[in-house]
């Protein structure tokens, strides 16, 4: 006789939907240490919680694959200007006077934020990285914490040993925290300080997260100064050589199409471009060419951090621009997917081995039902509330609709910290390019 074996938790009759997006049904997936053990089409008894999905959709999680988490705390402070303005005049002065615990409940604030949407791995850009660090282990959450480096600033040696060292103390705290360079972009890295970032990249066996040709006028000013494009520049150092992911990228040429290769991965934030009057750049007509994931930037140009509204975005800048027939819903789930490919995890897909990063939904609600096609009831009619759980690594970090982690002293923190900053007020630009 069989001994009955005990699980962390068996999701019973799920009907999947996996990575790729191909269906199945009544399905039964058991957990346990962090990962998926085994799925079964009959549901065979064993000890551990039950959670009945007869009526629901198992997927993988969600990645948003760049923002600047803590820039929640500034989220509705610069609205209605343009991208220079955005940076030198409003964000760039603001930032100059954060402190890490400003950066620190920031980060709480969006990762919950995050997790309400659906996110369970991350990738960030910022400042303070050892409070996002922080963050993400007592969140629940996974994250991939690059520290901003910016090559124009005085203090740059210090800076990028500091992200060195922070990197050697964090990478082994958690197996849901990863660290790499974050290099800010070419255009505040002049070549010699953004060679020596990606060689300690190479030394310390990690990879980079840079900002590349968001802008038309960034392309044209790299190729006045260099007479080549960021991507050239970011070849000729050797940024293609490692894990790569390229925040936007919109404004790629077609000799730069060149340079990618399986290393490389594109977070793409629409609601981004389109709040900042940055143009529709080269993305949409290369997108059945280039490696494009989904990113949400940070919430003081994007205001939300909810990947699936920058995939339907997406979509529907594609099909608006052109022809309805294209960006299929198929194709847009594998672009929201290939987010876990650009990242050190072992999560994405629902099968045996995996690490088990799920969302459970309830999409019998008014807004997504009936379900003819559960990618589309996802993808174009979804809201947070149709995420009943959200699981990472076997832990549940969302539990029937509400974030699991505690939020209520967080919002008198984030009460108290955006007075503050509104009291502190706009301080000196650290760099001016
Ligand atoms: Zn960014």
């Amino acid at each position: 006789m069989n001994r009955v074996q005990s699980w962390d938790m068996i999701l019973k009759d799920a009907n999947i939907i996996d990575g790729e997006g191909n269906i199945y049904r009544a399905k039964t997936i058991y957990v346990k240490d962090g990962k998926i053990q085994k799925i079964l089409d009959q549901y065979e008894y064993g000890f551990g919680e039950i959670i009945e999905c007869e009526n629901y959709f198992v997927t993988p999680g969600f990645v948003n694959l760049h923002s600047h988490v803590s820039m929640n705390i500034l989220k509705g402070l610069a609205e209605d200007v343009n991208i220079n303005d955005w940076f030198n005049e409003e964000i760039f002065p603001y930032e100059s006077k954060l402190t890490p615990m400003d950066v620190y409940y920031g980060a709480l604030l969006g990762i919950s934020e995050m997790i309400d949407n659906g996110v369970t791995s991350f990738a960030d850009h910022y400042f303070f990285a050892d409070k996002i660090c922080d963050a993400v282990i007592e969140s629940g959450i996974r994250g991939d914490i690059a520290p901003t480096i910016f090559g124009l600033s005085d203090n740059f040696e210090e800076d990028l040993e500091d992200a060195a060292s922070l990197i050697e103390k964090k990478r082994n705290q958690s197996t849901r925290l990863s660290l790499r360079m974050g290099p800010h972009a070419p255009y505040t890295c002049p070549n010699e300080k953004l060679k020596k970032i990606v060689q300690r990249a190479k030394e310390l066996n990690v990879g980079i997260h840079i900002h590349l040709s968001e802008t038309s006028g960034q392309v044209e000013e790299s190729l006045k100064s260099y007479g080549k494009t960021p991507f050239e520049r970011l070849n000729e150092i050797g940024g293609f050589d490692i894990p790569l992911i390229i925040a936007h990228g919109l404004w790629i040429k077609k000799e730069d199409l060149n340079y990618i290769n399986d290393k490389t991965y594109f977070a793409v934030c629409p609601k981004t471009y389109m709040k900042l009057g940055m143009g529709h750049g080269s993305l949409w007509s290369n997108y059945d060419k280039l490696p494009l994931c989904i990113g949400t930037d940070g919430a003081a140009s994007s205001n939300t951090l909810n990947p699936l509204e920058q995939l339907r975005l997406f979509a529907l800048i594609g099909k608006a621009e052109g022809n309805s027939e294209n960006f299929k819903l198929k194709n847009m789930w594998e672009m929201l997917m290939r987010g876990h490919k650009a990242l050190n995890f072992n999560t994405g897909n629902i099968k045996e081995g995996y690490d088990a990063d799920l969302l459970i939904w309830d999409l019998n609600m008014p807004n997504t039902y009936p379900i003819y096609n559960p990618l589309a009831s996802i993808i174009y009619s979804s809201e947070s509330k149709n995420i009943l759980h959200s699981i990472v690594e076997g832990k549940f970090v969302k539990r029937d609709g509400k974030v699991v982690f505690k939020n209520t002293p967080l919002w008198k923190e984030i009460e108290r910290t955006s007075k503050e900053i509104l009291k502190k007020g706009k301080g000196a630009n650290k760099i001016s390019y």
